[in-house]
C-alpha cells in the first residue's frame, strides 16, 4: 500500500506544480511596465501584446472630463506606486488595478475630446490635446460610452457571484449531533443567499446545490471558468473538542494570504482536512506566496463588507452574537480563486446556544441579507474608489 500511496503523492505534486505554472502566467498578467509624455501623447508600455482595451469618458461638474482606459489582462507589478504625470491639459492621471484582470486609467483633462487613442504590440498611446492623432497606427478602441452616461453609478454592472456551500455528500463537515451537519446548514444558506443576490440583480452560480460531494479544487476550478468576480464560502465551525464546547461560539470571516493567526491556522487546518487532496504544505504555502497582492486586499475589504453586515443583520434579531473578526488565513478552497474570495464560518455547530440558531431558518435568513448586503457594500465602495 505504500508505494501506491508514494505515487499518489507524485501525481498530486505534479498536479500542483502544474497549477502553480499556470496560476503564475494568470496573477502575471500583462505587465504594465512605464508610461511617458512625447509631443503631447501620453505612451503607456505593457511586458506584451495588447489583447483587447476599451475607453468611455464622463463629462465633470467643473467642466472637466474624466476619460476612463480599460486595458484588459493588464496587471501593475505589486511594487509599482501610483505614476504621475504633469502636462498642461491633465488635471491628474491615475493607473489602478480596477479588478484583477484589468487595469484602469484615468485621465482629468481640460480637454472635450480625447478620443483619438489607439493601440499597436505593447503600446497604448493617448494623445492630449483635442484633434490631435495618434502617431500609432494600430487598433482603435472600442468606445463603451455609449452605455455610459453622466455618471458611473448610473450604469449597474451584472456582478458575477460563485457561491461555495462547504462540504456535501460523503463529508458532512463539522456536527455536533447525528442529524445536525455542516454541510445541511451550509447549503440552506447559499440558497438563500443566492435568492437574494438574484433579486438584486446579480449573476449568481453554485457550486453545489444538492448534497453532492465536490472536491475542494473543483470548487475555484468552477468560479474561474464562470468568470466571477467573486467566491464566497460558506461554512459552519466547530469547536476542538466536546469538552471545549461552550468556549467556541462567533461569526469568523477568512480571506486568503501568507500570514496567519494560530487561531486561523487550526480553523484552516480542521476545513482542510477534511479532504485529503495533497498534503504537501510547503508546496501549498509556495503557491499562496505567490498570490497577488491586489487579490489579497480586496479579498479582505470583501471579508470585512461581509463581516458588518452580518453581524449587524443577526444583532437585530438575535441580540449578542460573537464578532469573531476577519482574518488571514490558508484555506485550501480559496487557492486558485482568481478573484477576491472569502470562506464564511456561519458560527459554532457545536456551541449550545449557536447550533440552534444556525438550524432556525430565520437565523439563516439574517445570515444570508447579511451577507448579500455586505457582497453590495463591498461593489459600491470597489466602484466609487474608481470614480
Ligand atoms: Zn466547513
Amino acid at each position: 500500500m505504500e508505494r501506491q500511496i508514494n505515487k499518489k503523492r507524485v501525481v498530486l505534486f505534479l498536479v500542483l506544480l502544474l497549477n502553480l505554472f499556470f496560476t503564475n502566467l494568470a496573477f502575471g498578467g500583462n505587465n504594465f511596465q512605464k508610461s511617458e509624455i512625447t509631443q503631447g501623447e501620453l505612451k503607456l508600455y505593457f511586458s506584451s501584446d495588447i489583447d483587447r482595451v476599451t475607453f468611455f469618458s464622463i463629462p465633470q461638474d467643473d467642466g472637466s472630463t474624466k476619460y476612463v482606459y480599460d486595458v484588459y489582462g493588464g496587471v501593475l507589478p505589486p511594487n509599482r506606486g501610483i505614476s504621475h504625470h504633469t502636462f498642461r491639459t491633465i488635471e491628474s492621471f491615475r493607473i489602478a488595478q480596477n479588478s484583477p484582470t484589468k487595469l484602469r486609467i484615468v485621465i482629468k483633462s481640460t480637454q472635450k475630446q480625447l478620443d483619438k487613442h489607439s493601440y499597436s504590440a505593447n503600446i497604448l498611446a493617448i494623445p492630449l490635446i483635442d484633434g490631435q492623432t495618434s502617431t500609432l497606427l494600430g487598433k482603435t478602441i472600442e468606445n463603451a460610452s455609449k452605455v455610459k452616461k453622466n455618471h458611473l453609478s448610473s450604469i449597474k454592472k451584472r456582478y458575477r457571484v460563485v457561491i461555495d456551500a462547504g462540504h456535501g455528500g460523503k463529508d458532512n463537515g463539522a456536527s455536533c449531533c447525528e442529524v445536525r451537519r455542516e454541510k445541511r446548514v451550509v447549503l440552506s444558506v447559499a440558497k438563500k443567499l443566492k435568492n437574494k443576490l438574484e433579486n438584486n440583480g446579480y449573476k449568481v452560480f453554485m457550486t453545489r446545490s444538492t448534497d453532492d460531494f465536490i472536491y475542494l479544487r473543483r470548487r475555484t476550478a468552477f468560479a474561474n471558468e464562470k468568470k466571477a468576480d467573486i467566491f464566497i464560502s460558506i461554512h459552519a465551525n466547530a469547536s476542538p473538542n466536546k469538552e471545549q464546547a461552550n468556549m467556541f461560539q462567533g461569526i469568523e470571516v477568512y480571506y486568503l494570504s501568507p500570514a496567519q493567526t494560530k487561531r486561523a491556522k487550526e480553523a484552516s487546518e480542521k476545513e482542510n482536512s477534511v479532504v485529503l487532496e495533497g498534503k504537501d504544505f510547503f508546496t501549498k504555502n509556495a503557491y499562496v506566496s505567490l498570490l497577488n497582492r491586489e487579490k489579497i486586499v480586496e479579498s479582505h475589504k470583501l471579508g470585512l463588507d461581509v463581516s458588518n453586515q452580518m453581524l449587524k443583520n443577526v444583532r437585530e434579531h438575535f441580540g449578542s452574537v460573537v464578532n469573531g473578526g476577519v482574518k488571514p488565513a490558508n484555506f485550501w478552497v480559496l487557492v486558485g480563486a482568481q478573484m477576491p474570495a472569502v470562506l464564511v464560518e456561519t458560527g459554532y455547530i457545536t456551541h449550545p446556544k449557536e447550533k440552534k440558531r444556525l438550524f432556525d431558518p430565520h437565523y439563516q435568513e439574517a445570515l444570508a441579507k447579511g451577507i448579500a448586503e455586505g457582497i453590495s457594500n463591498y461593489f459600491a465602495n470597489r466602484e466609487k474608489e474608481m470614480e
